[in-house]
């Protein structure tokens, strides 16, 4: 071997070591920092379409901050979401946000233990804002830095402030803005997606149906205001039948069902209007809780029943549930409205039961890269 090459490997072999004892170090001030506190506390950032996001949660239930910085009255001029808009406002609030998330929680860097990120699925646009922080971030304060896929999340803001403990197996309802499945869940981080929607998710239809009749963005929370004082039996609207067995959703004919309502109306009054929404968010909510139960019956070993995800935040549709439900399920959904709806809290809570799970994969340096994909990781 030639003498140079010897140097090099000589200086490879000294270089890795020496890296894998700062590594091993990293790792072990960790460990050590949450052992001597006996408790870990993760700050996440979310950032995945239009809400600037940072928590600081302890031991994944107990949330010392949940700061949430929406940008509903921006993008209500346009009636929805524009990337290049969004995405501009996350650089603009994500240094504030992450300033008042520790004023609130009362604490500083030197406490916290570990970094969370949602990584996707979202608006990439969105997304980078928030993964590049966290990749700074993880650099410069030597933290681990756990990636969480943004429905995980959701799934686990229903362990955000609770007070028992979550009993497995659980079947899980998803119902946000762009997603909608049932899953199996028999563990931490463990899925099995039953059925997704063929089509439209149910917070889509609902935001669909809301600038439909003229009452703004996001549809959800207006359409259930609304619907108060509407006829839910006024329209027979559809409930799609995706089969006997099947554990699927579809709100495409549902939506043109409402249209062909407003195209038939001769007068499209507050009456009128009250009296669709009222039957729309009925019949969203039937399906829902239809295919939940149909769910709980195919799997009768399961514990508890979860909604999560923006819809979860909808009174009609907890009503119908806790109603339909056999008595022996134990039924949450998040304790607060924001925890349905995007925030940091619940991707803390997330990234935590990952770390329990795995702590050596998100040791830095790390380097995570958005996805659009809905690829539970
Ligand atoms: P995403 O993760 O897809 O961005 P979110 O989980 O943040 O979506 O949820 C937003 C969705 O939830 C929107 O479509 C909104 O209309 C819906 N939503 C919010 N509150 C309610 C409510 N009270 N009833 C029904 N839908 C709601
Ligand atoms: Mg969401």
């Amino acid at each position: 071997m030639k003498i140079s090459t010897k140097i090099s490997l000589i200086y490879y072999s000294e270089l890795a070591c020496s890296i894998t004892i700062v590594e091993s170090l990293n790792y072990l001030t960790v460990i050590l920092r949450s052992l001597y506190n006996g408790f870990m506390k993760i700050m996440a950032i979310e950032t995945s379409c239009d809400e600037t996001s940072c928590a600081i949660v302890e031991n994944g239930e107990k949330v010392l901050s949940n700061i949430i910085a929406s940008q509903i009255d921006l993008h209500a001029k346009t009636g929805g979401v524009v990337p290049e808009v969004a995405a501009r406002e996350h650089v603009l609030k994500i240094i504030p946000v992450l300033d008042e998330c520790f004023s609130v929680a009362s604490c500083g860097w030197e406490d916290i233990d570990a970094l969370a990120v949602t990584r996707g699925p979202g608006l990439v646009s969105s997304l980078i804002i928030g993964t590049e922080t966290a990749n700074v971030i993880s650099y410069v304060k030597n933290l681990p830095l756990i990636p969480v896929q943004h429905i995980v999340g959701h799934i686990y803001s229903n362990w955000l402030d609770i007070e028992d403990d979550v009993q497995f197996p659980i079947l899980v309802l998803t119902v946000s803005g762009g997603h909608n499945e049932l899953i199996l869940m028999r563990g931490h981080h463990n899925f099995e997606i039953l059925g997704e929607t063929r089509d439209d998710a149910a917070g889509e239809a609902f935001d669909k149906v809301a600038r439909l009749l003229g009452l703004g963005y996001p549809g959800g929370p207006i359409i259930s205001k609304v619907a108060l004082t509407g006829d839910k039996g006024r329209f027979k609207l559809p409930i799609a039948k995706t089969g006997r067995e099947s554990l699927e959703f579809s709100f495409s004919g549902l939506k043109t069902a409402v249209l062909n309502e407003t195209k038939k109306a001769k007068v499209v009054d507050e009456k009128f209007k009250a009296d669709l929404a009222a039957s729309f968010q009925e019949a969203v909510v039937e399906a829902l809780s239809q295919k939940l139960i149909m769910a709980v019956k195919k799997f009768p070993n399961v514990k508890e029943v979860h909604i999560a995800g923006g819809v979860s935040a909808n009174k009609r549709l907890r009503e119908v549930v806790a109603k339909n439900l056999p008595e022996n399920f134990k039924f949450r959904y998040p304790k607060l409205i924001p925890y349905c709806t995007d925030n940091a809290a619940m991707i803390a809570s997330a990234a935590y039961f990952a770390y329990k799970k795995n702590s050596e994969s998100f040791s830095p340096p790390v380097n995570i890269v958005p996805t659009t994909s809905f690829e539970i990781f």
